[in-house]
């Protein structure tokens, strides 16, 4: 059962984003067959996989199909229905298993599975309706955060309370719908920790890393994060924890808040490579897309360690607003890597790729990656 998928197998990945696409260039490097599985068609992972299945995630029948022809399944979109998974797993082996998928695509389950466990979380209160929102409202504090408990409720995830004033017209923003109710976290910075795991039992991480967000979208990512030694060692012990307690056997991403004093709180889980570690395809011995098939093919994990300086930036839909970007002044740097995702449409918000800079320290890099996506734009 344990024994190791090698070259020549096929990987099955549920979804078909630019985390699939660019798990399917590690993969194929490797001499592995992808197959890739969501209802879109002509999608990023579709370009540069063997086999494209178009179909519904609820569609039984066709993921009964899709995994009797793959060695081993895994996931790029962790909103894909338990009965999907459970389906998969009959014929072929889900790594991570669906019991992580459950757990993490769902902030409640997820919040509490973490905090019963003593994994410090930020402060919350789950909420089921306008009654128990007051009462948690008044335990918190203000200002405090509703959010939906699912993900992806028609974008309407979340809103910040500001008063006792605001609760009703908050309830009603997020659509009356299972919540929590999280503190307003003062953060000084926000950071996560990609790490891996493998079917052995195996852990490895690529360190901290220091990220910024810009309209709730994660912006920029610079691996060695301004944090004290105390902080780095707890975020990367807090996601072992996690990874063990959840027996992962894949890539997980834990985001985490910094707020003052040091303290630490998980804000949410990835069970998957994360945006956050895209800077590794470039700038580590072995990148989390490479990981996580290694990972799931029961191989043994690549050496984590960032060979230079590098940031990463995001490239939104926003800036083909006056037309097509001007690639060649972004890579007129010569320490710059440019990764699309091969989409046709760039609508605002949309991560359409991202770039990857090198310098001679992580600001150095920082400076570089947000100048060169700053010539994108200018003629
Ligand atoms: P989330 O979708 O929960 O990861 O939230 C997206 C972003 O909103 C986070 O990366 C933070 O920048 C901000 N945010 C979310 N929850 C809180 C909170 N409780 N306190 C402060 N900022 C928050």
């Amino acid at each position: 059962m344990n024994r190791p998928i090698l070259p020549g197998a096929t990987i099955g990945v549920l979804g078909s984003g630019q985390l699939g696409r660019m798990f399917a260039v590690a993969a194929r490097r490797m001499g592995y067959r992808v197959h890739t599985y969501s209802p879109a068609e002509d999608t990023p992972t579709g370009h540069l996989a063997d086999r494209e299945v178009v179909a519904a995630y609820d569609d039984l029948n066709a993921v009964a199909d899709f995994a009797r022809r793959v060695d081993v399944v895994t996931f790029e979109f962790e909103n894909v229905l338990s009965a999907t998974t459970e389906c998969a797993a009959r014929y072929a082996p889900v790594r991570p298993g669906g019991e992580v998928l459950h757990i993490c695509q769902h902030r409640r389950r997820e919040k509490n599975y973490l905090h019963d466990r003593g994994f410090p979380v930020t402060p919350f209160r789950n909420v089921d309706n306008l009654e128990q929102l007051r009462r948690a409202a008044g335990e918190l504090g203000y200002p405090a955060v509703l959010k939906t408990a699912g993900f992806g409720y028609d974008g309407k995830g979340q809103v910040v309370v500001r008063s006792a004033d605001e609760l009703e017209a908050a309830w009603q923003a997020i659509g009356q719908v299972e919540a929590v109710l999280e503190a307003f976290v003062d953060f000084q910075r926000e950071v996560s920790v990609v790490a891996a795991r493998g079917l052995d039992g195996s852990f490895c991480h690529w360190g901290v890393v220091e990220n910024e967000h810009r309209n709730h979208i994660l912006d920029v990512s610079t691996p060695e994060a301004r944090v004290s030694e105390a902080v780095r060692k707890q975020a990367i012990q807090v996601a072992r924890g996690i990874l063990e307690a959840l027996d992962v056997v894949g890539v997980l991403c834990v985001e985490y808040f910094v707020a003052p004093g040091d303290r630490l709180m998980v804000n949410e889980l990835a069970p998957r490579p994360h945006n956050s570690g895209h800077f590794t395809f470039d700038a580590s011995l072995t990148s989390q897309f490479e990981q996580q098939v290694r990972a799931v093919c029961g191989l043994p994990l690549g050496g984590t360690e960032l060979l230079r300086p590098a940031s990463m930036v995001n490239l939104l839909g926003d800036l083909w607003g006056a037309g097509e970007p001007d690639w060649a002044a972004a890579l007129s740097d010569p320490a710059v890597k440019l990764h699309l995702y091969g989409k046709a449409q760039a609508l605002p918000g949309r991560k359409m790729g991202h770039l990857v800079a090198f310098g001679n320290d992580r600001d150095d890099a920082r400076r570089r990656a947000i100048a060169a996506r700053n010539a994108l734009i200018k003629r």
